[in-house]
Order: C-alpha cells, then sequence, then structure tokens
C-alpha cells in the first residue's frame, strides 16, 4: 500500500507537472496566435421581428490555428482567461470591431452597432475605458455603435468599482448587455444597483421552448423580469420558427440564432448591412 502510495504521488507530480507545461505552451500559443493575426471575427445579426430588420450584430472571435485548424473560442477563452492574456485577446477584439464598425461608416448611410464580449478581469482591468475610448476617437466611431456584453460573474468584483465603469461606458454611449442570463450563480440584487440595458437569454433556455409543456416559463420569467426593469431583452440561440413564435409571444423581439443567420464573415455581414438600406 505505502508502495502505491508513492506511486500516486509520483503520479500525480508528474501530471501536475505536465499540466503546467502545457498551459505554459498553451499561452505561448495563443500569443503567436496574436502576433501572426491568427484570430478573426465573425459578426452574427440581431434581428428585430417587430420591424423585420436587422438592429445590430455579435462578435464572435475564431482561431484559425496552423496546426489544429479552427479552434472553438469555448476552449481557449477560458484558458486565455486565467491570465492577462485575456485582456489582450479583448482589446484586440474591440481594436479590429471598432475598426470594422469605422468600414462600416464609410460603406453605408447607417452602420448597425456591434456587440462584443468581455470578460470579467478584462472589465474591471486598469486602462479599460482607456482603450475604449482611444479606439473610438481614432476611428470616429460614436460609442452609441459599440455594446459591452458581460456575464454575471463580473459582479463578483466590487459592485462600487462596476458602478464607475458601467457609468463611464453610459457616458460615451456604449450599452452594456447582462450575457448568457440565468446561467450563473449570483444573486439578483444587481440588477437594481447597476446601471445595465440588456439581458440576453441563454441559449440553454432558448432550447427548452417547445420541448415540454413547462419549456417556455423561464424565457418568460426572463422576458417579464426585463420589462419589469425596464431592460431590453435578447434571445439567442434561437434556432427554430417555434422557438420564434413562442419568444414574439411572450414580448421578445429581438432574435439571433441560426433560425436567422449564422455568425458572417466582415464582408458577408457588410453585404447584408448595405442590402438591408435598400429595402
Ligand atoms: P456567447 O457569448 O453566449 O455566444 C453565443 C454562442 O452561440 C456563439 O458560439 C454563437 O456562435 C452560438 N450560436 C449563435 N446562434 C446559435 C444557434 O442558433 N444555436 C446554437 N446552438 N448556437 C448558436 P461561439 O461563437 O462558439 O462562442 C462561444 C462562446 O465563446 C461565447 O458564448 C462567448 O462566451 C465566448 N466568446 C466568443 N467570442 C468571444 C470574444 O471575442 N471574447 C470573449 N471574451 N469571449 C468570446
Ligand atoms: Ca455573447
Ligand atoms: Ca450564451
Ligand atoms: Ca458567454
Amino acid at each position: 500500500a505505502k508502495q502505491n502510495g508513492r506511486d500516486n504521488a509520483k503520479f500525480f507530480e508528474a501530471y501536475m507537472a505536465s499540466e503546467v507545461t502545457s498551459r505554459f505552451q498553451y499561452e505561448q500559443e495563443i500569443k503567436d496566435a496574436l502576433d501572426q493575426q491568427q484570430f478573426h471575427l465573425l459578426y452574427q445579426p440581431q434581428v428585430d421581428t417587430l420591424s423585420q430588420s436587422i438592429v445590430g450584430f455579435e462578435a464572435l472571435i475564431r482561431w484559425s490555428h496552423p496546426a489544429n485548424g479552427m479552434v472553438s473560442p469555448a476552449e481557449f477563452i477560458p484558458i486565455a482567461e486565467e491570465s492577462n492574456l485575456i485582456c489582450r485577446i479583448g482589446d484586440w477584439v474591440l481594436e479590429h470591431s471598432i475598426a470594422t464598425l469605422s468600414q462600416w461608416q464609410k460603406e453605408c448611410a447607417n452602420a448597425l452597432p456591434i456587440a462584443v464580449n468581455i470578460s470579467g478581469r478584462h472589465f474591471v482591468a486598469e486602462g479599460f475605458i482607456k482603450t475604449i475610448e482611444t479606439l473610438l476617437l481614432r476611428h470616429q466611431v460614436d460609442g452609441q455603435l459599440l455594446k459591452i456584453e458581460i456575464t454575471e460573474g463580473v459582479f463578483i468584483h466590487d459592485m462600487s468599482q462596476c458602478i464607475d465603469i458601467m457609468g463611464a461606458l453610459k457616458a460615451i454611449g456604449v450599452e452594456i448587455s447582462v450575457d448568457d442570463f440565468g446561467t450563473g450563480y449570483s444573486s439578483l440584487h444587481y440588477l437594481k444597483e447597476l446601471p445595465l440595458d440588456i439581458l440576453k437569454i441563454d441559449k440553454s433556455f432558448v432550447r427548452e421552448i417547445g420541448d415540454q409543456a413547462e419549456g417556455d416559463k423561464i424565457c418568460e420569467a426572463i422576458i417579464q423580469l426585463a420589462h419589469n426593469l425596464d431592460l431590453k431583452v435578447i434571445a439567442e440561440g434561437v434556432e427554430t420558427q417555434e422557438q420564434a413564435k413562442v419568444l414574439n409571444r411572450l414580448g421578445c423581439y429581438i432574435h439571433q440564432g441560426y433560425y436567422y443567420d449564422r455568425p458572417l464573415s466582415e464582408d458577408a455581414a457588410l453585404k447584408l448591412l448595405k442590402r438591408e438600406q435598400h429595402t
């Protein structure tokens, strides 16, 4: 048994060592990806079902790794979030989204807003607001064209700090969405305390619609809550006509999902934007 215990300890040490190496290697690969332009953004339309028009886009990052092909953000974002690498990625996403907005402004009569996903660590990092202000100014883009999506996880940080950051974003016209609403563990207190604009219903709730009789109850509750608190509400992951119908019936009219459009390349998004404006 003693021998066995020692083996286990050895195994654990080796495991930890390889874990450290692979994390280190993984982080190095992310740094290389930033330096070598291996990231790009896709833009998924958000549709207003009342006016039947596109009202904005969400920027979603993609990594084409030279050896491993497409790596999902669901894989590398959590790893980047364990260090300040997530701030470098977030800055890159902001820079590219704002540059895209500037491009759209030149090519279309009306550019539409882009929502950017920002991790908690980055949101409260020093210089976050300054970076946004600088980029908007440099690219001559109005703050109202940029939206920030954060998850409830952000609110584990100091409330008064969150209030300050959100206030600064508000002051330059940048709206704030709570992403994946209802999937975190936070209390609902923050909804009263913080100057939020939008609740995004997570696709895990939208998926339940129509599945069983009670499937739409959570969506209904979130939509009611948003209305009562005077917040806008967006449903993500809308895949079927039935889900769209139910959401409309419940009073949620801004939808995002494969039923309408997949995340699109920058060119495809611009084409869609131009077509929208001719109709
Ligand atoms: P999210 O912010 O909740 O984004 C929505 C995800 O749902 C995206 O996955 C999108 O492609 C996918 N989606 C859209 N419509 C549908 C649909 O109808 N059905 C289904 N099943 N899925 C749909 P994606 O692009 O793989 O991103 C996964 C997550 O990675 C995002 O979840 C977000 O948390 C994170 N992420 C993506 N881009 C960024 C980024 O630029 N920065 C940060 N910090 N996180 C990002
Ligand atoms: Ca999002
Ligand atoms: Ca989500
Ligand atoms: Ca998310």
